[in-house]
């Protein structure tokens, strides 16, 4: 008998991950990081995940609401579900006409192409009819025919995106191309929050938008933000358990992996970040990479781009720009990172590679 299995374990696995940052940030077990852990989180669901912030010390309510109500504008301008934010009337606008859109907007879908270019296309913000298509996002994600697949396919083209900087329009010349920002969004949502909680002058904070991680200052006793990464496998009862510690100094840690949301059809897992090239779940051996970087916007398009790129070539391309450290984890339970970058393995079941 055929059988769909459906997961999304955004609600699970954010909350336990922020109290997996937390007891990764507190292994060191002094009485100051007891007082963090009581220390007041406030999540809420927004931009399709979970998004938990934790304000240190000075937490105010006001504070909390600026950053939510910041989370709640930007998925009114972003979401590609919501009827009537501004990727939504791009897509209706699709094949007959530019669509005027708010500079965040532009300047996202701008910074969106940027990665789309030097990614050779394994990220590509036009991915929407395939997002569609595999209702992954939806509550009933199925598996299509090659025929359909084959059919939106063409459809997948970031250079047919035109965007005109004067008038801050965005055209998919096109009918039936969609935007799909859900790779990018995330990562501009958590450097917005960084922001807020800069501004309202908080020394402390973890901010946990669906695994887009970004902590900001120090622990209370001054030293370094230690952030768990999340075990990556499929199937298993392992949300909030982590194989390793990324340790300070504090910057944005995003991951993409196959575990966020998936589902299984007849024994096959089938997960959400897209091959633009096959129209199928990206497959090349990798369970999850995970960008330290400083901005969380970069960070999480990084982590699309190279999973869906693979080893050799997302590893060149993290090479070839500054500042940026990936992890990345294959099925077979081995670990290949960058050498900027400090992982303390705590999983024995898995094996760091040094080559
Ligand atoms: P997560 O949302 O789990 O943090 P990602 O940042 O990798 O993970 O984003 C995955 C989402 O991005 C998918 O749900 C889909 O909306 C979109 N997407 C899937 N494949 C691609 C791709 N190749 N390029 C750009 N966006 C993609
Ligand atoms: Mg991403």
């Amino acid at each position: 008998m055929r059988k769909y299995h459906f997961y999304l374990f955004c609600v699970v696995f954010i909350l336990a991950f922020s109290a997996c940052v937390k007891a990764a940030a507190s292994k060191e077990s002094s009485s100051v990081e007891n007082n963090q852990q009581a220390d007041p989180i406030r999540a809420e669901f927004a931009l399709n995940t979970v998004c938990s912030i934790t304000l240190f010390d000075q937490a105010k309510e006001s504070v909390y609401n600026d950053i939510f109500n910041r989370l709640n504008e930007i998925e009114n301008l972003m979401s590609a579900h919501l009827p009537n934010t501004d990727i939504s009337r791009i897509n209706a606008y699709a094949g007959k006409a530019p669509v005027k859109v708010h500079s965040d907007v532009f300047n996202l879908i701008e910074r969106a192409l940027y990665f789309a270019e030097i990614s050779g296309g394994a990220f590509d913000p036009t991915v929407g009819p395939l997002v569609n298509l595999w209702g992954i996002t939806s509550e009933k994600p199925r598996l299509p025919s090659r025929t359909e697949i084959n059919a939106v396919l063409p459809l997948i083209n970031w250079r047919n995106v035109e965007l005109d900087r004067q008038n801050q329009t965005v055209f998919l010349k096109n009918a039936s191309m969609a935007l799909d920002l859900g790779a990018i969004a995330k990562g501009y949502a958590a450097d917005e929050v960084i922001s807020i909680i800069k501004e309202a002058k908080i020394d402390r904070a973890i901010v946990d938008l669906g695994g887009n991680v970004a902590t900001f200052g120090v622990k209370a006793d001054k030293s370094p933000w230690r952030v768990g990464l999340q075990n990556p496998e499929f199937g298993k009862n392992n949300r909030g358990a982590y194989i390793g510690i990324i340790p300070g100094p504090a910057k944005t840690v995003v991951t993409s992996g196959v575990y966020e949301r998936y589902f299984e059809y007849n024994g096959t897992y089938y997960h959400h970040i897209f091959s633009p090239y096959s129209g199928y779940p990206a497959s090349n051996g990798l369970m999850s990479v995970t960008i330290v970087a400083d901005t969380s916007m970069d960070a999480d398009a990084l982590s699309t781009a190279t999973f869906v790129m693979g080893y050799e070539k997302g590893r060149v391309l993290i090479d070839s720009i500054k500042g940026v450290e990936a992890i990345f984890v294959f099925e077979d339970k081995t670990i290949r990172k960058t050498s900027g970058l400090e992982f303390i393995l705590t999983d024995s079941s898995y094996k760091i590679l040094t080559q």
